[in-house]
């Protein structure tokens, strides 16, 4: 048993990998559906614990225990860059979804001002039965009993739980996007925020997901019928989006000086990346409160000892960014070299401390980020026409544990 992504409330039965070779593992198993198979019924939403036709791998993704690129070449190895088109482009939705926030960060400060504010004023009437499972909606309720249980809703049921929480419970987007990041095993800010905007109708203005009972009835073999259902899609009015953002140019690390390497459920493979092998490292350390729950702490953990063990320098757990600058201060060195912390609390806790320290923190960048999101600025298909020049550009070291 584990414990929930945010470490409140266990979770029952847990199925994703959170070690790097548990999500080699996983990839290696997968591959073989990720052709046509994945094109045919990634669709299918079958239930809990049959979500047999999709990789279950976002956990690692969004943890970068495993690297989109090194997904994405495995899988056009296997499969030719035709019948692997549709599982690329699903997993560059991520890219996407990360490319597009960072250009665009005050949605995320005011989503979490937003729900600040509507908690503060006190919870909508309904929220209450939505989150406790009770609303009636009979797949409604079971994904949000599988959620709890799980810490997962394959990407069908998470489209149509958004779609009824938004228009047919008519509860604030927000709130619900609360609630899932709050549960999510693999919580990310820009998949989960964007992705309910997207269901609301924010994101292309105007154009929002309705879930439709007949439909769930058909993708869901007959399991459910919903009743009740809402048959338009109010879109909430808010300010259309915010202007565009120059995307944010990390301080890079310095690799003729000591580093003590900090790692974060940002990035958990650095020792796979070509630029940082010469780095001279003297100690890896993590903090405790970059992590979420308990599902942070195992991929961490996995982290510090597979990086441990490449540069040959010590692992340490500390509480904070406070106790990591002591270390670093300590131990002599002048920088700390972390993986690129995108625009989400990891972020807001390495710019806290750059103010008033020596110590310069440093973020490697990967190269599949610096060349992708500049196409993340408009709709996805801007990001999409260059996907075979992006997978063409990627030099990828063949997969090792
Ligand atoms: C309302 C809503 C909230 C979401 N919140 C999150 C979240 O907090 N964290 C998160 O990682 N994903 C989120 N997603 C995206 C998507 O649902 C999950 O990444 C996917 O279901 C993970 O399952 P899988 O690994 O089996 O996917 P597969 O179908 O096997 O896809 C392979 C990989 O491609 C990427 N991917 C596929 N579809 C999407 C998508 N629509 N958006 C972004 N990446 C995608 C993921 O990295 C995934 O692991 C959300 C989607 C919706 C509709």
């Amino acid at each position: 048993m584990l414990l929930s992504a945010s470490g409140r409330g266990p979770i029952l039965s847990f199925d994703f990998p959170l070690s790097r070779s548990a999500a080699l593992g996983r990839l290696a198993a997968f591959l073989p559906h990720a052709g046509s198979d994945y094109a045919r019924h990634r669709n299918e939403e079958r239930g809990q614990g049959q979500h047999h036709a999709v990789s279950r791998l976002s956990a690692a993704l969004r943890r970068r225990l495993i690297s989109e690129a090194e997904v994405a070449e495995a899988v056009v190895r296997m499969h030719g860059a035709g019948a692997a088109a549709k599982f690329v482009a699903e997993l560059l939705w991520r890219t996407y979804w990360k490319g597009w926030l960072e250009q665009r960060p005050s949605i995320w400060h005011d989503w979490r001002a937003d729900c600040a504010r509507l908690t503060k004023q006190g919870l909508p009437e309904g929220y209450a039965a939505a989150i406790e499972g009770r609303t009636g909606i009979d797949a409604f309720d079971a994904w949000l009993r599988e959620l709890r249980e799980t810490g997962y809703l394959h990407n069908w049921a998470r489209m149509q739980f958004a779609s009824i929480w938004i228009f047919t419970l008519r509860l604030p987007w927000q709130l619900g996007a609360a609630f899932t990041f709050h549960h999510f095993v693999d919580a990310d800010p820009a998949s989960n925020t964007l992705s309910w905007r997207w269901v609301a109708g924010l994101h292309t203005q105007g154009k929002a997901y309705l879930a439709d009972a007949e439909r769930i009835k058909a993708q869901t073999g007959g399991r459910f019928d919903p009743k009740g259902l809402a048959i338009t899609a109010d879109v909430p009015r808010e300010t259309p989006s915010p202007d565009l953002c120059r995307i944010r140019m990390p301080t890079p690390p310095d690799p003729q000086a000591p580093a003590l390497l900090l790692l974060t459920p940002e990035d958990l493979s650095l020792e796979t990346e070509m630029d940082l092998q010469a780095l001279d490292v003297r100690r890896v350390v993590a903090c405790r409160a970059h992590c979420s729950g308990a599902a942070d702490l195992a991929a961490v953990a996995d982290g510090l000892q597979r990086a441990s063990g490449h540069w040959r320098a010590p692992a340490l757990w500390v509480d904070d960014m406070k106790a990591a600058l002591a270390v670093a201060q300590q131990d002599g060195v002048a920088q700390i070299v972390t993986g690129y912390a995108p625009v989400g609390p990891v972020a807001e806790s390495l710019a806290a401390q750059r103010e008033g320290t020596e110590v310069r923190i440093a973020e490697h960048r990967r190269a599949w980020d610096e060349r992708a999101w500049p196409y993340c600025r408009k709709g996805y298909f801007a990001l999409a026409q260059h996907i075979p020049a992006l997978l063409d550009a990627a030099e990828l070291a063949p997969l090792r544990a």
